[in-house]
Formats: structure tokens, C-alpha cells, sequence
């Protein structure tokens, strides 16, 4: 499969002003967005006040965090010392799982990164709208926070986004003071949160062994199923990796089919994987997802709701050992 364009995700294109190089770059290359795209850069947005869902302290509060996302991004990329201390790489790995945990993350891994969890060409910040992705660090510090169980509950309503734009601020900080810390040992170090992402997540997620993916296209973690928001930070200090958990959750869910039968925007499919560029998938429909998301005001959060392992949340009987 070859690597993502960040300039097709839906939050880059909803990124483009009319009038703008960027926006006048893509709709040039891709015609056929262009009317879809100008309706939803003109609808209602998230925590809009015309939204199904709004609500004016709820929403308020996850405009708020979304704003704090927004300006704390800038600090995801930052001078390395120059002075290297070295470590074995087994101490520099518990020294970084532990100081995670110790900072708030649920779960924590390492992967071995492939340059395919990487998006080919940046997009959603215009600055760098069109620079290739060509530096990779070999290592990634991934990790999950767990969104709570009661406000995911009310999904598709606004106590959902509340908690989600919560969890993205507690994952892009635990990012940050891994990065940080790292660049002070003398290593390169990139925080990767939401709206400065590098990286496809919950890719490198599943190469630590994290979780596997669902039909949802969302990672399900052994400890929380989907009920997570990731977090990730690249870098060179050599660190001891972990492996992909062996685990396959397709007749599960070719039997459960709860997210696709309960989307709201029809986004996940029904019926079984089917071929994509070499892969056999389940292929989320973005486009549609968004649009019921401009509608609620929220990220919906619906398919994260319905799936059997929010609630229970065990993935070990499904483990072929
Ligand atoms: S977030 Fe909502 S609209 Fe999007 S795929 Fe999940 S259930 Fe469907
Ligand atoms: S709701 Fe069912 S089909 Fe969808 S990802 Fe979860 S287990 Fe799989």
C-alpha cells in the first residue's frame, strides 16, 4: 500500500480558504471535491451553535480545548541538546514507558517505524501544505490514553466531544514532556497531536502491538477496545521495540457489524474487507463520516460507543495462543 497524502484527509481540505494557494492547488488536481468540500467549509462546524447537538457550556468547552490544541501544536518540534548522554537502549526503553505512564498514558509501546506509517506530503498546516515527509525516525513511543466510558455513552451528543477534545490535549501533553525530555538526553524527538501529525497513528499503534484494527478502521486495544485517543513520539535514541499483538478480530466483526449498522453518516461498510491497493480492508468513508459530523457538531463518536469492546473491553480470548 503505498503512503497517504495528508492533503486528501478531510480536516486538511476543510483547512484550504477559498482563494488561498493551497485551496486553488487541490481543487485544481481534484475537480470533483471541490463542490463537497465548499458546502461543508459553509456548514454548520463542529460545536456550532446550528448543530443537531450544541450545547452552549459543552460545546463551548471542547471549542476551548480544540483553541489550546491549536496553539500548543508549534511546540512539537524543538532543538536537540547538543551534549548526548548514552543509554542501553533496554534502560532508555523502561526509562520512557515508565515515565509515560508516570505522566498519564494507559497503555504504552515501541515500534520499529516504517517509513509507510508516514503521510507522503504534508496538508493540514498551510505552511507546509506540499512538503514531502522524506526524514524518518526509526522508533516510535506510542501510547493511549482511555476516553471515560459515561461520556463516550452519550455519543453522538456533546459531552462525547468534551471528552474527546479532553483526551487529545492529555495525549499531545504526555507527548510533549516525552519529547522534551528526550531532546535534553541529545536525541531528535517529534511530538506527534492532534493537527501536527507526521505520522498515521494508529499504523504505528498496531506495530507496537497496541491493538488490532476493527471494521471501523479505529484500533482496539486489549485494555480499552476503541474507547482511546493515541499519542506518538518519533525518535533516534536507539529503544527495544515491540512486536504486533497476534491477534484477528475479522469473523468477530464480520459477524458483529454493530459500528456499520449504527453510523448515522453510513461511513463504515457492511459487508466484508475488500481489496485496496494490495490490502485486504475495511474502507472508511471520510467524506460521509465528516459530514454527519457537521451536522451533530461533534465528532460523533457513535462506532466507538457501539462496539462490544468499549464495554468489555478484552481482547484475550480472541488470542491465538
Ligand atoms: S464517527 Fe459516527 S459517522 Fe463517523 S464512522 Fe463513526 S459512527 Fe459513523
Ligand atoms: S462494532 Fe463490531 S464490527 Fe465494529 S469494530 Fe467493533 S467488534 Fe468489529
Amino acid at each position: 500500500m503505498g503512503r497517504y497524502d495528508e492533503r486528501d484527509a478531510m480536516f486538511s481540505r476543510m483547512a484550504y480558504e477559498k482563494g488561498s494557494p493551497q485551496y486553488e492547488e487541490y481543487y485544481r488536481r481534484h475537480p470533483e471535491k471541490q463542490e463537497l468540500d465548499d458546502r461543508l467549509r459553509s456548514s454548520n462546524g463542529l460545536c456550532s451553535p446550528a448543530s443537531l447537538f450544541y450545547d452552549p457550556f459543552l460545546s463551548g468547552i471542547a471549542a476551548a480545548n480544540f483553541q489550546f490544541l491549536a496553539d500548543i501544536k508549534l511546540f512539537s518540534e524543538r532543538a536537540i541538546r547538543d551534549r548526548r548522554i548514552l543509554l542501553e537502549s533496554r534502560e532508555a526503553t523502561l526509562l520512557l514507558k515508565n515515565l509515560a505512564m508516570d505522566v498519564g498514558a494507559d497503555v504504552v509501546g515501541v515500534a520499529s517505524m516504517s517509513p509507510d506509517f508516514y503521510y507522503s506530503v504534508r496538508g493540514r498546516i498551510p505552511k507546509y501544505y506540499g512538503d514531502r515527509i522524506a526524514e524518518f525516525q526509526p522508533y516510535g513511543v506510542v501510547f493511549a490514553v482511555q476516553m471515560d466510558r459515561e461520556m463516550i455513552d452519550s455519543s453522538p451528543k456533546s459531552p462525547e466531544i468534551v471528552e474527546s477534545s479532553r483526551k487529545y490535549i492529555e495525549a499531545a501533553i504526555i507527548g510533549m514532556q516525552l519529547s522534551y525530555f528526550i531532546r535534553n538526553l541529545g536525541y531528535k524527538a517529534r511530538n506527534h497531536m492532534d493537527g501536527n501529525y507526521l505520522c498515521i497513528l494508529p499504523l504505528v499503534a498496531e506495530a507496537a502491538g497496541l491493538g488490532v484494527f476493527g471494521r471501523h478502521g479505529l484500533i482496539i486495544s486489549a485494555e480499552f477496545g476503541p474507547r482511546i485517543k493515541l499519542g506518538l513520539v518519533t525518535t533516534d535514541l536507539p529503544l527495544e521495540t515491540d512486536s504486533k499483538l497476534d491477534l484477528d478480530l475479522e469473523e468477530f466483526c464480520n459477524d458483529c457489524g454493530k459500528c456499520a449498522s449504527g453510523c448515522p453518516g453510513s461511513a463504515i461498510p457492511a459487508d466484508r474487507k475488500e481489496e485496496f491497493e494490495g490490502t485486504r480492508r475495511w474502507i472508511i468513508d471520510q467524506e460521509r463520516c465528516y459530514s454527519y459530523w457537521m451536522k451533530a457538531g461533534t465528532d460523533c463518536g457513535l462506532c466507538i460507543k457501539n462496539c462490544p469492546f468499549s464495554k468489555t473491553a478484552n481482547l484475550y480470548p480472541f488470542s491465538k495462543y
